[in-house]
């Protein structure tokens, strides 16, 4: 007889179910449960065969000697759909998806898709049956036909090969039940624990339930429609079949509180004053709720609770990175792994990079990033540091050429065992041969040996040992499963490229994991919603109460949307809808909380994206006002439950009792007490880490780019000046911004040294840009001979773009010329002042009794004999008209006094200086006298500031400037927004640190 219990929330049959089996002999009663932690839990009574759903129709070949089929991986699935949907493609049927037809994501849902219809138990007749009635017409028609043929190809394909899915392996237990003389193992079925069957599995049931008396126990009250939505199918199901029902009664007892919660969740319910057992707890992020939570669990095992009488549900592990160093931190033993991505493994990495640089034909960043891991320094005996620093210093512009550098530079290394290796893969080959060419090289390089030797020498702890020898494991096992997957998929014996291989790595080695350490069993559960009910526990803490995150919105695959879906399901082909896994998740929360049997935890965390789930909302509408409200995790001396954050509270105390400090100075440092107030205290005052320095300085030379560098910022100055330390940059293909500047100063100097004292305002352009473009060709010769200029694929559009910007600066000039009303025109170029090979000295000022001599180089001086006007090209940003007026940019101010004191010129006579900017070739800023617009008319259009204005300003600048340089004064200062190019930002913490904010401005754009 076959019985149906329809069990109230919170119930199970799952100790009845045991004791009934034991009537049977061992093997011959078989306890069925949805997943892995239910079967330990039953395993745990010893006296019942258990087992998941999946274990019986597998019997059942197994036992009529039907398992001639082999199941098919989900990544050979996904490539026997990729070749339908490519061969459909070429055939030209396929349209409505055509355009789809190459997207990975496509192939995804496709896939899923098909699952779907494959659980739902739809044949491709049925299907074929409920399409043709749904009568759809044009390009819907064409898209459901699309996809049954996909479906349809997608069956043969598996029958030709003797393969099957998951659904397969259901359809074939089926038929071999509906067979003569079947065998089938077992007397007596029990399921326990099932919110759910999908079309298959109740087709197997149904054909078991002829051969053997099956038991189920279920979650199924009449009474509460709404919540019992979720086992609603399964239900109507097992009636259809003639079940004999039995309605069972509440008997769990419970907590006051929670017991009205169990009874009434989801139906009319009176208010209850209290709420005995429940606590909603709120945080502000997601690790203080799992602080939170851990905290309280703390407290409940120091008042004698037992571990086992305590679980933590969270509905994904997704959500709760970290939770089982945390479990550690507090010292609360949990079933957790300790777990570390396998992506993020150097071997990792390093194999993919490996096959990175062979499906990318050979391009050198890949090359780079392949040397730069430290496993090549363990295994082929070089060191990547010192590799990455060369890439400063030389530009490698083939793998060739950094192959041949680093087998120079390391001679006694075994790298080119790495070379050679990488030079035998093909860029096509078979799975099966790329894979057996990869294991021997992975066994050549003794990962083993090399690295116990370095764990020996007490270089890397027993965990990373452990993780690079799991690694190599798992790269054996990737790679074992790709041979399998494309054999499953036809494609075994083809040579198939090896982008290929490594788009299968790539997919797989994200889903990877690895376990440093195994749970404690003993210890505290951790488990998602969806796994676990009928189990009962004193306390449960709930977590991730969220909005968005429980319940949790799944959608549907898209293949087709809840519409299409409802049509279809109205015709017979049963799809699940997104309304259906909202109901579903409703239980899971009601089957959570139903297991707590003294206390049920409530957490989650609120922020601006955020806030509590409806459902925590919902459950205080149980309960009269007041009763249900949030409370906080708060740690204070007397209430904190790990030494972290025991340590975290002390720190912050001004005085401490000589056990606290002694305790504190074990655990941080002797100088913990420095180090706290550190960050906050580096910025106040001269303090020495901030750039205040001890011992004074000398001023003696200062150039006028240095000078602006410490305007900028002082301790950027610091760095690049004093300390003269070279930004970590790699020179790359494109030639460096600083180079082009020096191109064009070169070429422009070189072409107007010709045309010294000459107006060329009405010169033929088209002589002048000819000439122009020889002085570019000469001067982009000599840069290109030194190295400066890396020879490309981009090289010859650079070339391009360096003739256009010339050729737009040559008009330019040419209207600037012709329309100045003061004939201005170039006479110095170039000036270079108190540099080691100049001809004009330094400038000295003298500033408290010292001397600083100034050096520089002015771009231009232009003059009609008595006005003298300056000019600096700028390749990039133009300084803002605002930073010049504050004396924040003073090369120009520099270079006026150079010209005043070095060429004897009288300061009436400097009309102004200004910028050339070459990326728009406009003058522009800078510093003018007000009366010269009608002169120079395109004044107009600039923004000038008054030149005796930032004359002014600039000296005080420079005075202030020099004594703070003589003064050590380096603090981390920015005038403006810290620049993004700026060198220090890998050393500078401005801006990380909590004591500062960023003050800086934006700068402004120059007109
Ligand atoms: S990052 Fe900002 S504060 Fe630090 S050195 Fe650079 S400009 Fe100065």
């Amino acid at each position: 007889m076959n019985k149906l219990y329809c069990l109230p929330l919170g119930e199970t049959m799952r100790n009845k179910f045991i004791e009934d089996a034991k009537q049977f002999a061992y093997g011959q009663a078989v306890f069925v449960v949805p997943g892995h932690i239910l079967l330990d839990e039953v395993k745990k009574a010893g006296s019942v065969r258990t087992v998941i759903m999946d274990y019986l129709p597998n019997e059942l070949l197994r036992a009529n000697h039907l398992d001639v089929y082999t199941r098919i991986s989900r990544p050979a699935q996904e490539m026997v759909i990729k070749q339908i949907i490519k061969s459909l493609v070429k055939k030209g049927e396929l349209s409505y998806f055509a355009k789809l037809a190459d997207k990975k994501g496509f192939i995804k849902n496709m896939v899923s898709f098909i699952g779907e219809l494959s659980r739902g138990g739809i044949t491709c007749e049925e299907f074929y049956a409920a399409l043709q009635a749904w009568e759809r017409t044009d390009y819907l028609q064409a898209k459901d036909m699309e996809i049954y043929h996909i479906y349809l190809l997608y069956r043969q394909e598996l029958k030709k090969q003797k393969r099957y899915d998951v659904d397969g392996l259901y359809r074939l237990a089926i038929r071999a039940l509906q067979k003569e003389n079947c065998i089938v193992p077992w007397e007596k079925l029990y399921f326990s624990e099932f919110y759910q069957f999908d079309n298959l599995q109740i087709e197997l049931l149904k054909a078991l339930s002829k051969h053997c008396s099956i038991e189920v126990g279920l979650f199924y009250d009449a009474e509460r429609p709404e919540l019992s939505a979720a086992t609603e199918n399964a239900y109507m199901d097992f009636m259809g079949m003639g079940f004999i029902k039995e309605q069972l009664q509440e008997f769990t007892p419970r907590n006051q509180g929670l017991d009205h919660f169990v009874r009434n969740w989801q139906r009319e319910h009176p208010l209850v004053g209290a709420a005995d057992g429940i606590i909603v707890f709120e945080a502000y992020s997601v690790e203080n709720e799992m602080r939170g939570v851990l905290g309280k669990i703390k407290q409940q095992l120091q008042a004698g609770v037992a571990c086992r009488d305590i679980i933590c549900v969270v509905r994904s592990m997704e959500e709760y990175n970290g939770f089982s160093n945390l479990f550690k931190e507090f010292g609360i033993p949990t079933t957790l792994p300790e777990v570390t991505g396998f992506t993020a493994q150097p071997l990792a990495k390093f194999i993919e990079n490996i096959m990175k640089t062979v499906a990318a034909g050979y391009e050198i960043d890949v090359w780079k990033e392949l040397l730069n891991n430290v496993f090549v320094d363990r295994i082929f005996g070089i060191n990547h540091e010192q590799i990455e620093a060369s890439y400063n210093e030389k530009y490698f512009a083939s793998p060739n050429v950094l192959q041949e550098f680093v087998e120079n530079k390391f001679p006694q290394s075994r790298i080119g065992e790495l070379f050679n290796f990488i030079a035998s893969l093909k860029s096509k080959s078979t799975p099966a041969d790329f894979t057996n060419n990869f294991l021997q090289a992975l066994e050549g390089w003794s990962l083993e040996k090399s690295y116990g030797e370095v764990y020996k020498a007490n270089k890397i702890t027993l965990k990373q040992l452990k993780a690079v020898v799991t690694t190599k494991n798992m790269v054996t096992e990737i790679l074992e499963e790709m041979v399998g997957a494309f054999e499953q998929s036809g494609q075994g014996k083809q040579k198939r490229p090896i982008s290929e291989f490594l788009e299968f790595w790539e997919e797989r080695a994200k889903e990877k994991i690895i376990t440093l350490s195994q749970g404690d069993k003993l210890g505290i559960k951790v488990v998602e919603a969806s796994t676990i009910q009928g189990i009962l526990f004193p306390h449960v803490y709930l977590m991730g109460m969220r909005e968005g995150q429980f319940p949790k919105v799944k959608f549907e695959n898209w293949i087709y949307n809840d519409q299409e879906r409802k049509a279809l399901n109205e015709l017979g082909v049963t799809l699940p809808l997104t309304i259906a896994s909202m109901k579903i998740d409703q239980y899971f929360f009601a089957a959570v909380a139903a297991m707590a049997q003294q206390s049920l935890t409530i957490s989650y965390y609120a922020d601006d994206a955020a806030a509590a789930s409806c459902y925590v909302q919902e459950l205080q509408q149980y309960y009269e006002k007041e009763a249900l409200v949030p409370t906080f995790y708060n740690t204070d001396v007397a209430h904190c439950y790990s030494a972290e954050e025991l340590a975290g509270i002390l720190v912050q105390q001004e005085f401490l009792a000589v056990a606290e400090d002694v305790w504190l100075t074990n655990k941080l440092g002797v100088d913990f007490a420095f180090r706290k107030f550190l960050d906050k205290e580096r910025w106040t005052g001269n303090n020495i880490f901030n750039g205040y320095l001890e011992q004074k300085q000398e001023c003696k030379y200062l150039s006028a780019s240095a000078l602006d560098n410490y305007v900028q910022c002082p301790f950027n100055y610091l760095v690049t000046n004093i300390w003269q330390t070279e930004p970590w940059e790699p020179l790359e293909k494109e030639t460096q911004p600083a180079v082009i500047g020096d191109l064009y100063h070169l070429a422009l100097a070189k072409f107007l040294n010709k045309h010294l004292e000459e107006n060329i305002g009405l010169a033929d352009y088209s002589i002048l840009l000819e000439e122009l473009m020889l002085d570019l060709a000469d001067v982009y010769g000599q840069l290109a001979a030194q190295g400066l200029i890396s020879e490309s694929e981009f090289s010859k559009y650079d070339y391009k773009r360096y003739r256009i910007v010339l050729g737009k600066w040559l008009l330019a000039e040419q209207a600037y010329q012709a329309n100045q009303k003061i004939n201005l025109l170039p006479k110095y170029l170039e000036l270079a002042f108190g540099r080691k090979d100049s001809t004009l000295p330094g400038v000295p000022i003298s500033i408290d009794g010292e001397e600083t001599i100034f050096s520089g180089q002015i771009d231009r001086v232009d003059t009609d004999g008595n006005n003298y006007m300056l000019t600096d090209y700028k390749s990039g940003t133009v300084p803002s008209a605002k930073g010049v007026a504050l004396g924040r940019f003073l090369q120009l101010p520099v270079y006026i006094l150079a010209v005043e004191k070095l060429l004897s010129v009288e300061r009436s006579k400097i009309i102004g200086a200004g910028y050339y900017g070459l990326k728009n070739c406009k003058r522009s800023g800078g510093l003018w006298e007000n009366t010269l617009k009608e002169d120079l008319p395109w004044l107009y259009n600039t923004r000038p500031n008054n030149l005796s204005m930032v004359m002014e300003n600039a000296e005080s600048a420079i005075v202030a400037s020099i004594r703070g340089i003589r003064n050590s004064a380096f603090p981390a200062n920015p005038a403006e927004k810290c620049p993004a190019y700026c060198p220090c930002l890998d050393i500078c913490r401005y801006r990380v640190s909590d004591g500062t904010q960023d003050t800086g401005e934006e700068v402004e754009d120059n007109v």
